[in-house]
């Protein structure tokens, strides 16, 4: 018997087995994609059980049909390997880590966030922005033989398919709609907006999708650019500043988690060796950049969750070992505890891309790639937690970029 619901409701369900931590913050940061008629669901302390925590609408059998099948699935995103460590940077400024920063830097005026996902700033925060941005790109030119590139925000439904993203992230995807090529529509959406108090947005079947979506991660117009190329010996590497969008629902925080955000990203083309000798090579960059910034940051395993997806988890458990590796930099909650926000990843694609934009190594097999994406506003927001808002903490060479 289905029941509507007239209150909130909570609903305990056993999860089949124990959980990892790392999969139970994964199965609380994604329940928001699981139902509209859902409010969240969380893990209890043990990692046996979760609570669904039910809207006040909807049906209730269906929205526990639906979280029971999603918990299934998440929990069988075992990660079971070892955590292993590749860089480390300890900070040397020695004063307390900054609390409320996104507070802060608003009321300072230096950002404004439009409360759905997307800031705009200025001031020390842009210039900020703009030196971590600046010196990753001289770290990259200096020690790789570097392509410059500018790629566009827009990237065809196709070429996602192709990159698997659809496959690993569906829940992330934004999809572009114009008003539909009609006399009809055009004018009754005109009409409707010139003496509307808010925006009145056309029917949805007056919305065409014609496949455009918003690009999800920064190096994925990259490879239909290369399409066909046989590559020269000593491989290839482009970097750039790429503006990314991850639709993230209610999960959305501050600079900690945008829909919106800029991407420093660095990809190489060419053989197996020369690919993971160019990893080898960028890692101690990466340090560089956070002494630069004098940040505590580590380099580790990551264990990147995939959207729920029986497929998604199989790959994962198959590639999380040693493709790829997250950047951590400690920063705090709202509530004032320290937590790990992933600025980056280091990413090994094997021959993935090269096969499927047909991109050629010098040795005539499909090329093998692999790319570091840093997360700027994140970046930001380290910068201000480890420093705070005195220009004295911060070390000389950025102060005087940021502060005078
Ligand atoms: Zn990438």
């Amino acid at each position: 018997m289905n029941q509507m619901l007239t209150g909130s409701i909570d609903t305990v369900i056993n999860l089949p087995k124990q959980v990892d931590p790392e999969v139970a913050a994964d199965i609380e940061k994604e329940s928001v994609f699981v139902s509209p008629h859902l409010e969240r669901i969380t893990v209890s302390r043990c990692r046996t059980k979760a609570t669904v925590h039910l809207r006040s609408s909807g049906d209730v059998d269906e929205v526990i049909d639906k979280a029971t099948r999603y918990l299934d699935v998440m929990a069988k995103q075992m990660t079971g390997f070892d955590i292993k460590v590749f860089l480390e940077n300890a900070r040397k400024d020695d004063g307390l880590y900054e609390p409320n920063v996104n507070r802060e830097l608003a009321k300072r005026k230096w950002l404004h966030d439009y409360g759905k996902g997307q800031v705009a700033y200025t001031g020390p925060v842009l210039r900020l922005a703009r030196l971590i941005n600046e010196t990753a790109g001289m770290l990259y030119e200096k020690h790789f033989n570097v392509f410059d590139g500018h790629f566009p925000s827009f990237i065809d439904a196709d070429t996602l398919h192709k990159c698997g993203y659809f496959d690993s992230h569906p829940n992330n995807v934004t999809f572009v709609g114009n008003v539909i090529e009609d006399f009809d529509a055009l004018e009754e959406f005109r009409k409707a907006n010139s003496c509307s108090e808010g925006a009145l947005l056309p029917p949805s079947e007056h919305i065409h999708q014609g496949g455009m979506c918003l690009n999800p991660a920064a190096c994925f117009p990259a490879y239909p650019t290369l399409s066909g190329r046989t590559l020269d010996v000593q491989g290839h590497v482009l970097s750039w500043l790429g503006r990314v969008f991850r639709y993230e629902s209610r999960n959305i925080i501050g600079l900690d988690r945008l829909y919106e955000f800029n991407v420093r990203e660095i990809v190489f083309l060419g053989t197996d060796e020369y690919v993971r000798d160019c990893r080898k090579k960028a890692l101690p960059l990466i340090r560089e950049l956070a002494e630069h910034f004098d940040l505590d940051m580590k380099l580790q395993t990551a264990t990147d969750p995939f959207f729920a997806t029986v497929s998604a988890a199989k790959k994962f458990f198959q590639q999380a070992q040693e493709v790829k590796n997250e950047i951590l930099i400690p920063v705090l909650k709202e509530d004032g505890t320290e937590k790990e926000l992933a600025c980056g990843s280091v990413n090994l694609h094997g021959s993935f891309f090269g096969e499927r934009f047909d991109i050629k190594a010098a040795d005539g097999e499909p090329a093998h790639t692999g790319c570091i994406g840093l997360g700027i506003e994140r970046w930001v927001l380290a910068g201000f937690t480890q420093h705070g808002f005195d220009p004295e903490r911060w070390p000389k060479a950025v102060r005087k970029r940021i502060f005078e």
